[in-house]
């Protein structure tokens, strides 16, 4: 290892929390991860116990530190995380007063529907770019102080913390900041996109006490140091981002209209919109993208909820496939679909029709149709339910210019070629997949002073990509086909 100053990324996730190490070159090193207990105590309900996160994030993070050399090697740490978690905390003992409700948790369903009844939602999503679902942390917070006794009674003592993942992180790193960066921030339903911090008037529309909350920071910056107990010296806290903003950034997305689209379970799209608030027509989110220097960047943000798991489904709901990289072999051994087409609603339909109820479909089927023909058609509604975002996007005013791709999924070349096909625009694969720990990493260089802008982080930690060029392709047939296929489900 060189003597160059390392940056250390804290990636607090949903299934696992990792840490690694990034030199000023981009190249990684020193990656060490733990697996979190997901806590289901009733249908809909999802839970974290925050220690477990606190003391697995801290664990992971010595491990990259001693393999650093120490913690005078470290120029600089980086957080991301699961985005929308809500951890409640007393600010004094710095322990949590309940379980944290992860962003999956459907408890407050029926207080977002009292408040859509009072036909609040667009109201809401004019100022905050969010949709009143439970998804979002404003009524997990809210849950947590009307239902657990010792959050009412911090809340009433002043002693009440509400955060979210990053915000716990820093606050157990540095003994007790209270920060948010405003990517995180503008998950909550609780921060106008066009504001610089917290609306009252949103706090008490969902009962949230402003005195709870965090103020409200840049991505990148001097966020406070560690406590030096706790790796043997203290290092700065430089960027912070929530998962998927970090992402795009690490895809460098950093113009408007170059997008990410990262394949895992699920698809998730963000599209850099520079500058200009975004308002959507088309049922897709405003989102704050990052902010540097009290200056924001917003994004336009769309999800699908069945991307990988459609193709784990073929494997072992079938058992069609034997492996998910077989998916690709297959699709390329037929020249075409067979007439086939799959619509992959196997739980639900995310952006742009927000159907959670209804189930997926497959069509054309006859006695020539083999189970190549079906992979082909299961990667084929990839591209399609893509395209059908590109076409929100482009309807809310956000064409894209490029789609830049990322996740387990997108190590398939036959997607991806059918993705540039279908959208017409150049797709491209880092070499580098874990784009959500570079985005933090990058963040943090910019904070800690190693890069002037991200454009500069970027370019010099941001490795070689693969590009896929659209061929001419005539999609009118597979275009009927899913429309129909579509109504069926
Ligand atoms: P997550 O982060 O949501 O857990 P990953 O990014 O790890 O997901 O992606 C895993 C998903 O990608 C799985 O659902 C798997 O079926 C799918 N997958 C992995 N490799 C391939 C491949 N070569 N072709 C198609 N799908 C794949």
């Amino acid at each position: 290892m060189t003597d160059q100053p390392l940056i250390l990324v804290l990636d607090a996730g949903t299934t696992s929390t990792r840490a690694l190490l990034f030199a000023p070159d981009g190249t990684p090193s020193g990656l060490s991860q733990r697996e979190l207990t997901q806590h289901y105590p009733a249908p809909g309900w999802v839970e974290h116990d925050a220690l477990e996160i606190w003391d697995k994030t801290l664990a992971c993070a010595r491990d990259a530190v001693a393999a650093a050399g120490g913690a005078g090697r470290i120029a600089a740490i980086g957080i991301t995380n699961q985005r929308e978690t809500v951890v409640a905390w007393d600010r004094q003992s710095l322990l949590p007063l309940h379980r944290a409700l992860v962003w999956q948790d459907r408890r407050t369903a029926d207080a977002c529907a009292a408040l859509k009844e009072r036909g609040l939602e667009s109201a809401v999503q004019a100022s905050t770019g969010l949709l009143l679902d439970p998804y979002f942390s404003a009524t997990k917070m809210r849950w947590l102080i009307d239902n657990i006794p010792a959050v009412a009674e911090a809340a009433g003592a002043g002693r009440l913390a509400l955060g979210t993942v990053e915000d716990w992180l820093v606050a157990r790193l540095t003994g007790g900041a209270h920060l948010t960066d405003a990517s995180n921030a503008s998950r909550t339903l609780l921060l106008p996109l066009a504001g610089s911090s917290w609306d009252d008037g949103l706090c008490d529309l969902f009962g949230v006490p402003r005195a709870a909350l965090g103020e409200v920071v840049d991505c990148a910056g001097n966020f406070g140091s560690t406590d030096p107990v706790l790796f043997g010296g203290a290092i700065p806290i430089c960027g912070m981002a929530g998962d998927q903003q970090s992402a795009t950034l690490g895809q460098g997305c950093l113009s408007p209209g170059e997008t990410k689209a990262t394949y895992g379970t699920g698809a998730f799209v963000l599209a850099n919109m520079g500058g200009v608030v975004p308002h959507s027509a088309n049922r897709l989110l405003g989102t704050v993208l990052c902010q540097l220097g009290g200056r924001r960047t917003y994004a336009l943000e769309g999800s699908v909820f069945v991307a990988g798991s459609l193709i784990k489904w073929l494997r072992d709901g079938l058992g069609l496939i034997g492996s998910a990289a077989e998916s690709e072999a297959l699709a390329r051994s037929v020249g075409d679909n067979g007439g086939v087409t799959i619509v992959p609603a196997l739980s639900g339909l995310g952006a742009p029709h927000w159907r959670p109820e209804a189930r997926a479909v497959i069509t054309g089927m006859s006695l020539a149709t083999t189970r190549a023909h079906i992979a082909r058609a299961a990667l084929e509604s990839m591209a399609m339910q893509t395209l059908e975002l590109a076409e929100a996007f482009a309807a809310d005013g956000a064409a894209w210019t490029s789609l830049r791709i990322d996740g387990g999924m997108s190590a398939n070349d036959w997607m991806a070629q059918d993705l540039a096909n279908v959208l017409q625009i150049q797709v491209e694969r880092p070499a580098f997949v874990e784009t959500t720990a570079l985005g933090a990493a990058m963040l943090a260089g910019v904070g800690a002073g190693l890069f002037d802008s991200l454009d500069h982080a970027a370019s010099a930690m941001r490795g070689a990509v693969t590009r896929f060029t659209p061929a001419p392709t005539d999609i009118a047939a597979r275009r009927a086909a899913w429309a129909k296929a579509l109504a069926a489900t």
